[in-house]
């Protein structure tokens, strides 16, 4: 996983639970060999500026358009993804998944809250944890939308790219890591 800055060390255990070998990325190299990638919650735009320089982007965008990487961004790692970012159309970020992602979507004030989704391919609900979470507001044709929260979109697929605006290594659930391993396997197609 991106190992820049936020929430990627609980990222890193769901894996090693799953038996999937984990590496912290720090460097465009150390993507080598990888066959998925995960952007962690925490600052889109600190995540988005330190990719930039450290060439990151660049490297990881390569990687994707040959179909050799599959990427989940969650919380600010699918603002990272994001094709637009309302309001924000200046950040730095990745930008190639057709999503729009809405930054503090759910108000400032009432920071977080937690929901049982229902999520498609999944037989029971999935407790999603939202920390001042962005909401994806808008989704390409290329796109499958997998949960909802009201009527905005939190949970996204296109192709390899995966995005959700809440946190899924918080509540020790591993339903959604083992489908991004199958993603980053390439037992998933579309
Ligand atoms: N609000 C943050 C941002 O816009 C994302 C929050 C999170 O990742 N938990 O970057």
């Amino acid at each position: 996983m991106l190992a820049l800055q936020g929430a990627f060390r609980e990222h890193k255990q769901m894996l090693e639970r799953l038996g999937a070998e984990a590496v912290e990325v720090r460097k465009p190299e150390h993507l080598a060999g990888l066959q998925g990638l995960i952007v962690p919650g925490g600052e889109s735009t600190t995540i988005g500026k330190l990719a930039r320089e450290y060439g990151i982007d660049a490297a990881v965008a390569r990687r994707v358009e040959a179909g050799d990487l599959a990427v989940w961004g969650t919380c600010a790692g699918a603002i990272w993804l994001a094709r637009e970012i309302p309001h924000y159309p200046e950040q730095p970020r990745l930008g190639l998944m057709d999503i729009a992602v809405e930054r503090n979507a759910f108000g400032r004030q009432v920071a977080s809250f937690e929901e049982d989704l229902e999520v498609e391919g999944l037989d029971k609900p999935f407790h999603a944890v939202f920390i001042r979470a962005p909401a994806i507001t808008w989704v390409g044709p290329g796109v499958e939308v997998l949960a909802y929260h009201g009527k905005d979109v939190v949970l996204a697929r296109q192709g390899r790219l995966l995005a959700s605006s809440f946190h899924p290594e918080l509540t020790g659930d591993l339903r959604l890591h083992r489908l991004f391993l199958d993603l980053a396997n390439n037992l998933v197609t579309s």
